[in-house]
């Protein structure tokens, strides 16, 4: 890359700045010089970190906006957080409202990966009295939607960085390829389960629920924090009774004592995992586990929870 910047420079110097349009195109690839510039792109949170970590593969650089380890739903920017956004060429985000500061920050490019999909819509319970309809964001979640967010970041790529398009494609294509067989697994395991109902920690699994035939609950709502209610409690302890339900789920990134307390009050109670993988510890980072992981071992403790074969 040195080398081709001197012998540009040489160039320069030595032909009128008319003709250096035609020698630079003419030469080599117009990309050339924006290629010793990676395609900088920020990712809002984990899942949109990993999906556009594996379409990017070593030709642009990805980071994440929300650390590891950090619940992102009530998370929100720092000045350092703006500027890195807006000195990045796009940032990636979920979209469906997920992002509340995503108006503000200034990002040069904003890829919603969930713009292009059509969710069915429900009445916000409390919000602001106009009834209008929200998505549950939770989209990528079901890993049929995930495809769809992976192809939105493959066209952004493709289109930022047009000379790696058909590289971003084959990373895009091998992904969705897994996403696939992911889908396919979590099908099988779930061919002949006892129940189809089951208690997540904070209302997540929806569009994972409806994708596979089964019907989820969850102690919170749409974000894993905020106070619950002893009444609210004490409907999902009836509830979990009512439905014969032995497992109660948990989550990775929040103090879910809760999930404790509701199993504490049913027949053999104990409780498990259900990752909503909105963020992943630096160690299961470090060890090479990803959004494919995550979701296998979410499949392990639904196939207990559920009683499948
Ligand atoms: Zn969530």
């Amino acid at each position: 890359m040195r080398q081709s910047r001197v012998a540009l420079v040489a160039i320069a110097v030595a032909i009128p700045l008319g003709m250096l349009a035609t020698v630079y195109t003419g030469g080599r690839p117009a990309g050339t010089i924006a290629a010793e510039h990676k395609v900088q792109v920020v990712a809002s949170f984990y899942p949109l970190y990993d999906f556009s970590s594996h379409v990017a593969g070593g030709r642009a650089d990805v980071t994440s906006l929300v650390p590891p380890g950090i619940e992102p739903h009530d998370w929100e920017p720092t000045l350092g957080d703006v500027t890195r956004v807006r000195s990045a060429d796009m940032l990636v985000i979920n979209g469906a409202g997920f992002e509340a500061w995503v108006d503000s920050i200034g990002a040069k490019k904003i890829v919603n990966t969930t713009e292009e999909i059509e969710l069915e819509e429900y009445e916000e319970k409390e919000g602001d009295g106009h009834g209008h309809g929200v998505v549950n964001p939770h989209i990528w979640l079901d890993p049929v939607l995930a495809k769809h967010q992976v192809e939105a970041i493959r066209a952004a790529l493709a289109q930022a960085d047009p000379d790696n398009a058909d590289y971003y494609s084959e990373n895009a294509a091998s992904y969705t390829a897994e996403l696939d067989s992911l889908d396919a697994l979590i099908r099988s395991e779930l061919s002949s389960c006892d129940k189809s109902e089951f208690i997540a920690f904070h209302d997540a699994f929806g569009h994972f629920a409806e994708r596979y035939g089964l019907k989820q609950h969850a102690i919170h709502g749409v974000s894993p924090e905020g106070e619950i209610l002893p009444q609210r409690l004490q409907q999902v302890i009836e509830l979990a009774r009512s439905l014969g339900i032995s497992v109660i789920y948990s989550e990775d990134l929040v103090d879910s004592r809760l999930a404790e307390v509701v199993a504490g009050e049913i027949p053999g109670g104990r409780v498990l995992v259900l990752s909503p993988i909105e963020g992943i510890s630096s160690n299961e980072r470090a060890a090479g586990i990803g959004y494919i992981e995550k979701m296998m071992e979410n499949v392990a403790n639904l196939k207990e929870g559920l009683g499948c074969a």
